[in-house]
């Protein structure tokens, strides 16, 4: 190869998906296009009130909007599609590349946010070769927990990059297949940069195959002596396709319930992902003929949201279906960290009632089970064989034992970047480095403000919360300069302090007491500086005594 005289960085980085399971945003960007592999969410914490879902911060993309081509999603999970509707307010996007079963997802999506923008949706398909600006694009299919999931591969002016997407290797899919010789044959003709799913880096061994898991859905029928309901996300398709097949071998009749498990299973039948004979299928209203120990209802809610249908079904709210003694549940309950008093309202309400719950079964193993363990990882990274390896999807944690699986196989320490959201990497002649650092912090969506205003209330909601909030009351005579009665400290959301908590406001009440007598000695002294000097004093000792930083609201009584 001769010298290459060169004048076109790509940039790589990385919106969101780094350091979290969440709202995947990844870009590639030359001097004058940029493409976007993926929009999608993350759901919030327990912690964080109010919040409804948590997207990148855009405002990057919004600064190069005349730059950008197109988006291209790899699957039709939430974590890589469902930030579409808010990326589309916030920026133009002129066309969105999805596989048929993600396109038909997020046409529903934003049918249902109301999104008046006019968004165009290209499918794709592992033939398709795209022209995006001065990138060209193709695809490989991968098997994951919903069909039609991809991996894609970018072609530029200065070397490969290509990204995996959430993938497992199941050498016996209920779907399709990988496709291991198109990935090896890529991995052949050269890689520079390979970007890979990290979720299950601290996984040893091999992700069991969907086919495996059927045996488990079995066993559960077969002990269930009464209804079965089972609740399960609408994203896992997968899993769906199992829970139809063992519905319809124990000879029960299925009753699909919640807006988006309808849909999905919809789509999935539409497109032949999901295959059911209509004689099996019942609904609420017609169900009185099936005996209980013939019957399976399939519904949404595992994680506890009070107004999905297991959450209604469960505190009787739900028209015609209620808990009785014999139900079995099942839940799929332990994918998203923080859902926990919600999940258990719902599985003491179900107790209560007479059912026999099952929270840790094969169903609670969902997240993890559709990326792949250690052992499959090493096999990605042998059949790509890149020049440089950037860990994504996943935790801090996980990317770090990524990076390490990578080292494993022969890929030097430094062709190796575990990075953050934000940081880029500049692609030239083949080679990379560390480039500058993009704004990429959580944007916080409250209901229906689609725009993210609400983050700054929301921080104030959290540390309220969290730290909760001192008030300080000061009566000020400003025409003797002086503090009429000594300040008074009223603390919200101490409780757990206890008796000590009268302890904490005397000595909190004496330190302000002084700071603002030697503050109204000087003549010119304002309000504004007396309430600064409230809030630096009071929350420097309560960050002391308690590691808290609760709020500080100094209130001033005028006398005069
Ligand atoms: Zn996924
Ligand atoms: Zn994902």
């Amino acid at each position: 190869m001769g010298i290459k005289i060169t004048n076109n960085p790509i940039k790589i980085y990385a919106l969101g998906g780094l350091g979290e399971v969440g709202k995947n945003t990844y870009c590639i960007e030359s001097e004058r296009h940029l493409i976007i592999i993926d929009a999608g969410v993350k759901f919030p914490e327990d912690d964080l009130v109010g919040v409804d879902y948590v997207i990148p911060n855009y405002q990057h993309l919004k600064n190069n909007q005349g730059k950008i081509r197109a988006l291209f999603i790899t699957h039709g999970h939430e974590d890589h599609i469902g930030a579409i509707p808010f990326l589309v307010k916030a920026i133009k996007v002129p066309v969105i590349y999805a596989p048929k079963l993600a396109a038909a997802l997020i046409r529903q999506k934003l049918e249902e946010k109301r999104v008046r923008e006019k968004v165009n949706i290209v499918e794709y398909d592992e033939n398709s070769e795209i022209t995006a600006g001065e990138f060209n694009v193709t695809f490989f299919r991968v098997t994951h927990s919903i069909p039609d999931s991809f991996g894609i591969c970018v072609d530029t002016s200065e070397g490969r990059i290509v990204t995996t997407g959430d993938f497992k290797i199941d050498l016996t899919p209920v779907g399709p297949d990988i496709q291991l010789a198109k990935i090896a044959d890529i991995g052949e003709s050269g890689v520079d940069l390979l970007l890979a799913d990290s979720t299950n880096a601290e996984k040893e061994g091999w992700t069991p195959s969907e086919k495996n898991v059927i045996n488990s859905i079995n066993d559960i029928f077969d002990k269930a002596p009464g209804r079965l309901i089972i609740s399960t996300f609408s994203s896992n398709v997968s899993r769906i396709q199992q829970i139809i097949q063992a519905t319809i071998s124990h000879n029960r009749k299925i009753v699909i319930v919640g807006r988006s498990m309808v849909n999905t299973i919809e789509y999935a039948r539409k497109f032949g992902y999901i295959k059911i004979p209509s004689s099996i299928i019942r609904t609420v209203d017609n169900m009185q003929d099936v005996k209980d120990s013939e019957m399976v209802v399939l519904c949404t809610g595992s994680q506890g949201e009070p107004m999905a249908a297991l959450s209604r079904i469960a505190n009787g709210t739900f028209k015609n279906l209620h808990i009785i003694p014999g139900d079995t549940v099942v839940f799929s309950s332990s994918p998203i960290p923080g859902n926990g008093n919600s999940i258990n309202k719902v599985v003491n309400l179900l107790t209560r009632y007479g059912a026999d719950v099952i929270t840790n079964s094969i169903f609670s193993e969902i997240h993890s089970s559709g990326h792949p363990s250690r052992k499959e990882l090493q096999l990605n990274l042998k059949l790509f064989n890149p020049k440089y390896f950037m860990p994504v999807h996943g935790e801090y944690h996980m990317l770090k034992l990524h990076a390490d699986i990578a080292k494993t196989i022969g890929i030097p320490d430094e062709n190796i970047f575990v990075l953050g959201n934000g940081d880029t990497l500049i692609l030239e002649n083949h080679r990379i480095r560390d480039g500058e650092r993009l704004p990429a912090e959580d944007v916080y969506i409250d209901g229906n403000d689609i725009n993210g205003v609400s983050t700054a209330v929301i921080r104030d909601r959290k540390i309220l919360q969290d730290d909760g909030m001192v008030s300080v009351l000061l009566c000020l005579d400003s025409k003797q300069n002086k503090l009429t009665i000594p300040p008074k400290v009223i603390t919200v959301g101490f409780v757990s302090y206890g008796a000590n908590e009268d302890h904490l406001t005397r000595h909190a009440s004496s330190q302000v007491l002084e700071a603002v007598n030697e503050l109204l000695n000087n003549n010119r002294v304002t309000f504004g500086d007396i309430k600064n000097t409230v809030r630096s004093v009071v929350s420097k000792y309560y960050y002391r005594k308690t590691q808290r930083n609760p709020m500080i609201i100094p209130l001033i009584m005028n006398i005069n």
